[in-house]
């Protein structure tokens, strides 16, 4: 579905924070970027989201050079960490907001807000403000939000971050099973290894601007590439 073909990034014009970087993600597969802080995971993620432009090589979108298209006509849906749901709007709202501005009509915008609110186990919440919500609640609102209107691609990047352990794990295993519902691309950015581990098909393994090893699950175990990915993964257990 996306293509990576030499990708370069630097901010200052001298570091690079992304090297070398050859990636294809794969139609509704779960792929997570695993590393540590400052590997240049949010880096890749933000360039796939077209808020960065690479300092080099290209990003190709099935098949076409991702700069042609504009940001807002990719169809992409992003959660982030500071899930930023609209405070004077409803969760009704809020996840009908994204139809909104696609001027999906009325009766349509309903039933879909009402699926996607159903696919996250918040039916009964619809007429709540954020405030309202816990945490996990707010989460999965921004979840709705971004599945509603069924991108082609789902951009995630710590979205559990700001969750308790015990609502964190819970999230994960929902999060697996909508992927599995849904049957789209999801594209994960996280710091945790277990969290890598317990939801994704593969794992880019990222350490100092590069990806070490990108693998299913079970052969970062088996097959470590070198011994960075043996020890970061390892850790885990
Ligand atoms: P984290 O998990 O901490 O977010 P990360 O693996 O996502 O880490 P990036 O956020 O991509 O890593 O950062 C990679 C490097 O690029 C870091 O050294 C960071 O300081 C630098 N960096 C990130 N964004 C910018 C920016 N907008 N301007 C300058 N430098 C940046």
């Amino acid at each position: 579905l996306v293509s990576f073909t030499g990708v370069q990034k630097s901010y200052d014009g001298s570091s690079l924070v992304v090297r070398d970087l050859d990636l294809e993600i794969r139609r509704g597969e779960f792929l997570t970027l695993l590393g540590p802080s400052g590997s240049g995971k949010t880096t890749t993620l933000m360039m796939l989201a077209g808020f960065e432009s690479p300092t080099q090589g290209e990003i190709s979108l099935a098949g076409t050079p991702i700069t042609r298209t504009p940001p807002h006509k990719r169809n992409f849906g992003m959660v982030f960490q500071n899930y930023a749901l609209f405070p004077h709007m409803t969760v009704e709202q809020n996840v009908a907001y994204p139809l909104t501005v696609r001027k999906v009509p009325r009766e349509e915008q309903k039933k879909k807000v009402a699926q996607a609110l159903e696919s996250v186990r918040l039916g009964p919440l619809g007429s709540r403000y954020p405030a309202q919500l816990s945490g996990g609640q707010q989460q999965r609102v921004a979840l709705a939000r971004a599945l509603v209107f069924e991108p082609q691609l789902v951009l995630m990047d710590e979205p559990l971050g700001a969750l308790d352990k015990q609502l964190r794990e819970h999230m994960q295993v929902e999060l697996k099973e909508l992927h599995r519902q849904l049957g789209l691309t999801f594209v994960y950015v996280t710091h945790d290894q277990s969290e890598a581990l317990t939801m994704s098909d593969r794992v880019a393994v990222f350490n100092d601007g590069a990806i070490q090893q990108i693998d299913r699950v079970d052969r970062l175990y088996e097959t470590p590439s070198n011994r960075f990915v043996a020890s970061f993964v390892g850790d885990s257990t």
